[in-house]
């Protein structure tokens, strides 16, 4: 293996980003669609950079972020490709806009008229994509009324005639296109009807706007719209669903696997405490094996007596709280552990998987903020075709 430290490490694979892209794409099968690749909080923990460089490589031409400073490193990282900024970003940045040909959402009217403002200042001219809300209460002009369309359409109007910036697209963004009880279908496909409607009086006036996507992950494959010319593709290109009660159209590769290594074994008595809180006790001679991973690296402490680890492709459960840095697990019914013995905490070994979601759902959250929260003390050693091509280390 490269040189790194072999504490607890993620293990990120490139060929699996292919499979979840070439996924999508094949199951969209509609050229009036591109696909946006969501890389933003660190590519969701998997490294930005890496992910990035690949995926333009293998044809992306979109990517969305979230804040400048993500957008701004994508392009000093080598990227051509078009980069449009989800978030929020103060109007003093537009400079920094038009110097990397980045494109901004704009989340209100009001921001748009400050934006261009500072954008004439400066001789800038920045492209915007403005925010629609439909309906998730968040961003944007609000649309979510059938009755609201035609004053959206007016507030759009008088944007696209601002100097300084150039109305590029516009977009919304669903709130439960994951979830398949009836009323939210007809919730979601409110939402897309009243963003068509809104596009459509736009047009009617006559401004041509080259953007109009309401798609992310969970959009594109349980509410595919052809109207949509982007698909904002971000957590099943991670591998993981949007959510874990889902049916998935196609199979997915989770990119991430959690790993760590065996400190030490030792066998405690029958009555002794394990962890913080002593919310353990061994009720027979146990054989224990500590493994120096903990919430501080983002193996979350809701999973204190909760989780399984694989060691040797058998599951150990954790035992007692986990703690800032190490965690204890039972090994008494696996055979040949010691210390340097590989751990998975996320990841397959022998046909036994543990995935994101999987420990999302025990300590009663979504994948998202698992992979999201794998912290910056965890080394992402990245693979392509089964060989370690970067090591790439935060501190
Ligand atoms: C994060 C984000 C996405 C990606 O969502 P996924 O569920 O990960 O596909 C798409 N659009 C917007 C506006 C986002 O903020």
């Amino acid at each position: 293996m490269a040189d790194f430290l072999k504490r607890a490490w993620a293990e990120i694979h490139l060929d699996r980003f292919e499979q979840n892209l070439n996924n999508a794409r094949r199951f969209i099968q509609n050229d009036k669609t591109d696909i946006a690749c969501v890389v933003k909080a660190n590519a969701y923990g998997h490294d930005e950079k890496n992910i990035s460089l690949f995926l333009e490589e293998r044809g992306v031409k979109f990517f969305a972020v979230s804040n400048i400073h993500e957008a701004v490193q994508l392009r000093k990282n080598g990227i051509t490709s078009e980069i449009l900024i989800l978030g929020y970003t103060p109007c003093e940045y537009v400079n920094e806009l038009s110097k990397y040909d980045i494109i901004q959402a704009a989340v209100s009217e009001e921001y748009a008229v400050k934006l261009a403002d500072s954008a004439r200042k400066d001789d800038a001219k920045v492209k915007i994509h403005l925010a629609v809300d439909t309906g998730m209460g968040r961003i944007g002009v609000v649309a979510a009324r059938d009755n609201e369309c035609k004053t959206a359409a007016e507030s759009i109007a008088r944007i696209s005639c601002l100097e300084g910036i150039i109305l590029d697209g516009l977009f919304t963004h669903y709130s439960v296109a994951d979830s398949c009880t009836e009323d939210n279908i007809a919730y979601t496909n409110m939402q897309t009807d009243n963003f068509f409607k809104v596009c459509a009086l736009v047009e009617g006036s006559g401004i041509n706007i080259r953007h109009k996507h309401c798609l992310n992950s969970a959009g594109g494959l349980f509410h595919y719209d052809e109207r949509s010319t982007l698909l904002r593709l971000g957590i099943v290109l991670y591998g993981l669903k949007p959510d874990r009660a889902l049916k998935m159209p196609f199979e997915l590769a989770p990119a991430m696997d959690l790993k760590s290594i065996v400190a030490c074994v030792r066998t405690l008595d029958k009555g002794r405490y394990i962890s913080y809180g002593r919310t353990h006790c061994t009720d027979k001679r146990t054989r224990v094996a500590t493994v120096p991973i903990g919430y501080a690296d983002g193996y979350p402490r809701a999973l204190s007596g909760k989780a399984r680890v694989l060691i040797n492709g058998e599951e150990a459960p954790v035992i007692g709280r986990v703690c800032m840095d190490q965690i204890m697990v039972d090994i008494s019914e696996i055979s040949n552990v010691g210390e340097g013995s590989i751990v998975t905490l996320i990841g397959s070994e022998y046909g036994r998987t543990i995935t994101a979601d999987d420990i999302a759902e025990m300590c009663g959250t979504i994948g998202y903020e698992i992979v999201c929260g794998i912290s910056k003390r965890i080394p992402r050693v990245i693979y392509r075709d089964n060989k370690i091509i970067d090591v790439v280390e935060y501190s």
